[in-house]
């Protein structure tokens, strides 16, 4: 775990010996389901640790800028075997996690991945960004709802919002094209109660491409007709023509 240890330490989080033994697991356990389900296309041991913990480590010094993460609760929309979710609960046991992932294979590795790791206060659901979006119980509760890799902004934003309680802050892990593709969606995101705070390029140990964190804020409560159901956000991207 050396590429971790490093690029941790390059964003100035420190990995205990608890928390090496559990990305040790993370990994045994991506590999070793991967040969039957297919969760992830990176499973070479530079790479998961790179490509996968590191990367989904880097989310935190932007959350915790203002404060710790420590029973806040944390949502991760879309989040295949676990990324960046997983690596965030490793670190920060304290946050309340709930995985929310569409395809079920996915979802029955996340629920013998929590179990094997031992972690405490995890919820693993099946189903869509869609639908949590309209339940009561998820609606604009989270303080963070974080997602890698899911959809284009406008869409990702119609995922994420309706489940930021207001003052809470929605996360996007995004590629060089997060500049534009944030410009894009600006009427999207202020349409759903969203206000773009930061823009941040983040540069990982041992990754030569640049990564960036989209960080909106809920400033104002999301109309009642977003989301929209399963399948027309991405078919229709809010503030596309038409
Ligand atoms: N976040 C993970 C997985 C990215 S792949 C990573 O970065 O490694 C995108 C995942 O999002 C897929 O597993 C897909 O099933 C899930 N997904 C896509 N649209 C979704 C939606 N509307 N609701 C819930 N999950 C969704």
């Amino acid at each position: 775990m050396e590429l971790l240890i490093a690029g941790a330490k390059e964003l100035r989080i420190t990995l205990a010996p608890e928390h090496l033994a559990a990305f040790r697991i993370t990994y045994e356990e991506l590999v070793s389901w991967n040969q039957k389900f297919n969760l992830t296309a990176i499973t070479d041991y530079e790479g998961v640790q790179v490509r996968h913990f590191l990367d989904s480590l880097s989310c935190l010094p932007a959350m915790e800028y203002h404060e710790r993460l420590t029973d806040q609760r944390v949502i991760d929309v879309g989040t295949g075997a676990g990324f960046p979710g997983i690596p965030l609960k490793i670190v920060r046991p304290g946050l309340r996690l709930t995985l929310l992932e569409a395809t079920e294979k996915k979802v029955i590795f996340l629920r013998h991945l929590v179990q094997r790791l031992g972690l405490e206060g995890v919820t693993v659901l099946h189903g869509r960004a869609e639908e949590l979006g309209q339940a009561t119980a998820h609606r604009e509760r989270y303080d963070w709802a974080v997602a890698r890799a899911v959809a284009e902004m406008p869409i990702l934003a119609e995922y994420l919002l309706p489940l930021v309680k207001i003052g809470g802050r929605a996360l996007a892990q995004k590629g060089e094209n997060a500049p534009a593709e944030v410009h894009r969606a600006e009427r999207a995101i202020t349409r759903l109660g969203g206000h773009v705070r930061r823009l941040m390029p983040v540069e990982l140990h041992g990754l030569a491409e640049t990564r960036y964190l989209v960080l909106v804020d809920k400033v104002a409560a999301t109309a009642a007709q977003y989301p929209r159901r399963p399948g027309i956000p991405s078919k229709r991207p809010l503030g596309s023509k038409g």
